[in-house]
Formats: C-alpha cells, structure tokens, sequence
C-alpha cells in the first residue's frame, strides 16, 4: 500500500533559485514535447510516443546545456506528464492537452529515489538531486527508507515536498477482541469512544476558522485587480493552509493514538449513514474532517496490522445497550434507559453499540 506524506520545505536562496529553474526548465520540456506530438500528427498524421520523446532526450540535453543541470529522471517524468496528459484526452478523462504557463506548471518529481541512504543521511533534510539537501519541516514521523518517490510543489509562495511511501502488507494478524474500541462520530464531541473517552475539535481550529472569515471579509472590501486585494487573496489562502495543516495534524494525531492503543477498531459506515441523516445536520467541514479521519484510521491499521471494521450506524443513538429503545432528538445530550438505568453521554453509547456491532460482524464472519 502506498501513501503520501505532505511535508512543507524550506530551501535556501540558492537551492530556491534551482528550484525555480527547474520549474522552468520541465515546463518548457512540457510545452515543447506537446508542441512535438502535435505538429508530427498535424504533419503526418502519427503520434509520438513516450517513448520517442524519451528517447530523443539525450540529443536534446547535448542542444540544451542547461537542462543538465535537472536530474534525468525528473525530465522523463515530464514525458510521462504529457503522455498521461494524451492518454487522458484519448480515453475521455480530459480534454485535449493544453500549453501550460507558470501559474499552472508548478511542480516537479522525482519518480525513483533510489539511493535512499544517501538521500536522507543528513537529519531533518531530504536530498533533491540537482538541488541538494533540503530541510523539511516534518511534523510527523516517517520512515525515510520507504520513501520511493518525491514530488516538489510550490504553493501560495511556500514549497512542499509529498513524499510516497511504500508500507508493507501486514497480511492478517490474530485480532485480540478485547482490546476492541468502537467510534462515534459525534454530535456533541467530534467523536466519542466506547470505552467513555470523548475528544472535541481544539480550540485552535475554530479560531483559526474566525481568523478565516473576518480575511476573507476583508479581502471582499479590496477593489479589483488592485494590489491589496492580491495581498490579500494570499493571506486567504495562507490562513486556508494553515487550517488545513492544523486540522490534518490533529486527525493524524487522534487517528495513531487509536490504532495503536487498540487492536480492533469499529466505525461507522459514513456512506450508509449520510444517505440517512439530516440535511442540515451535515455540516460540510465536519463530515469533510470524518470521512478524513475515518480513511487515516484505516490505513493506520493496515500499517500496525490491525482490524479495522465498518457498520451500519443505523439506530445507535437511538438505542440502549440493553437494547431497549431509547428515542433522543439532538438537544439531548444524555442517555438515559428507563430499563437498565444506564446513565451516559449519548454518544458514548452509541460508540458501544457500534462496538458490539463489529465485534459480531468479526466474529460472524
Ligand atoms: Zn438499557
């Protein structure tokens, strides 16, 4: 399985400089390669292939000196751009592959690190061949070995590194049922566990969020086309970037503690439950947030080798784990069973009743 780690970076002057250059020199070698493919249809009424462009690459880097200074490998991913570019225009994807200008031609990739000792050996950087070594601000842990691809961006005036990594197929380890835990996306909290634990939103995403909205107010006040309104279109986005770190920093986080805390993790099926719910109840950010952390717990625990279960959420939080029915509406916030006298916030509840319930798909199966 393969997954991609987002990383900001931060170059020097001088590595910056490359960087620019590179941008540069790979969107010219778009342009020109497309430019080819088009003007040999035109002309012949045959395609040019990958592998033709490929192949002429040399002679052009011996007319080119420049493009020396880019790392081969990084050129032929620009091939395999534009024949990706045609291949998605022939099958329907796309439309008819476009000349690209500097705004949207923004990033490069290294699509075979392979002398990976060499490339992490200094601490806290990744080596960019051509460039040198870059430090990266990781906000989380990775194991550099497995790094097998890395494609450079810039965005919103930053650089960011996604590094792809390959982790191993556990294969199927022997779940220990007891160390099962059930989640609830929450209606009060942003979940809650089976075992009583409840975890809202930080504080700090919902000022950020405030921050968000009085930027974008004011950059709605800023005439057209003018200078300030540039300005601040870039905080805008600057502040979006940041809210979309904080938030995936803090998914990233809650999502590991559970995994490795647990061997059995039970969710709901959010596609089911979508289909069910209440239209308003659906706030676009908060199911945006569940369905991002629901797929960061997944892919955790085929990382840690643990089970990961999905059911069907119907009814949990209108049920007792006695079974008895319980009916709530949203305003009430605890559970409380005429039957067994359970007492408890709702969504705790429901975090049990999705726990039995993949407890029993578990053992059913
Ligand atoms: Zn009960």
């Amino acid at each position: 399985m393969q997954i991609v780690y987002r990383f900001e970076i931060r170059p020097t002057q001088e590595q910056e400089q490359k960087m620019f250059r590179t941008l540069r020199l790979c969107r010219h070698l778009y342009n020109r390669s497309l430019e080819e493919r088009r003007a040999t249809y035109k002309a012949t009424g045959k395609s040019v292939t990958y592998s033709i462009q490929q192949n002429s690459l040399p002679a052009f880097k011996k007319e080119n000196p420049e493009y020396r200074t880019v790392h081969s490998q990084v050129l032929q991913d620009v091939l395999r751009r534009v024949d990706r570019a045609y291949q998605n225009f022939f099958e329907g994807r796309a439309g008819y592959p476009r000349f690209r200008n500097r705004d949207n031609y923004r990033s490069f990739t290294y699509p075979q690190v392979d002398v990976v000792r060499e490339t992490f050996q200094r601490d806290g950087c990744i080596y960019l061949s051509k460039i040198g070594f870059v430090k990266v601000i990781a906000h989380r842990l990775f194991e550099p070995e497995r790094v097998f691809q890395i494609n450079i961006i810039r965005k919103h005036n930053k650089w960011y590194a996604n590094l792809t990594v390959e982790l191993p197929d556990p294969g199927q380890t022997p779940g220990d049922l007891e160390r099962g835990i059930g989640v609830d996306m929450g209606l009060l909290h942003f979940y809650a566990l089976s075992d009583g634990t409840t975890v809202d939103t930080p504080r700090y995403l919902s000022k950020s969020e405030q921050k968000l909205a009085k930027l974008q107010r004011r950059l709605s006040r800023k005439k057209k086309g003018s200078k300030n309104r540039r300005k601040a279109k870039i905080k805008v986005a600057q502040c979006h970037e940041k809210i979309a770190n904080q938030r995936k920093d803090f998914l990233h986080k809650k999502s590991y503690n559970l995994v490795t805390s647990n061997n059995v993790i039970v969710m709901e099926d959010l596609q089911i439950r979508n289909m069910a719910q209440n239209r308003h109840l659906a706030k676009s950010i908060h199911d945006a947030s569940w369905s991002a952390f629901q797929k960061y717990v997944e892919y955790k625990c085929r990382k840690y080798g643990k089970q990961f279960v999905k059911v069907d959420p119907k009814d949990t939080s209108q049920t007792c784990t006695c079974g008895h029915p319980v009916a709530k509406d949203l305003s009430v916030r605890m559970h409380k069973c005429p039957r067994c006298g359970l007492e408890e916030d709702r969504d705790v509840v429901s975090a049990k009743l999705i726990l039995e319930r993949g407890l029993k798909k578990l053992t059913a199966a």
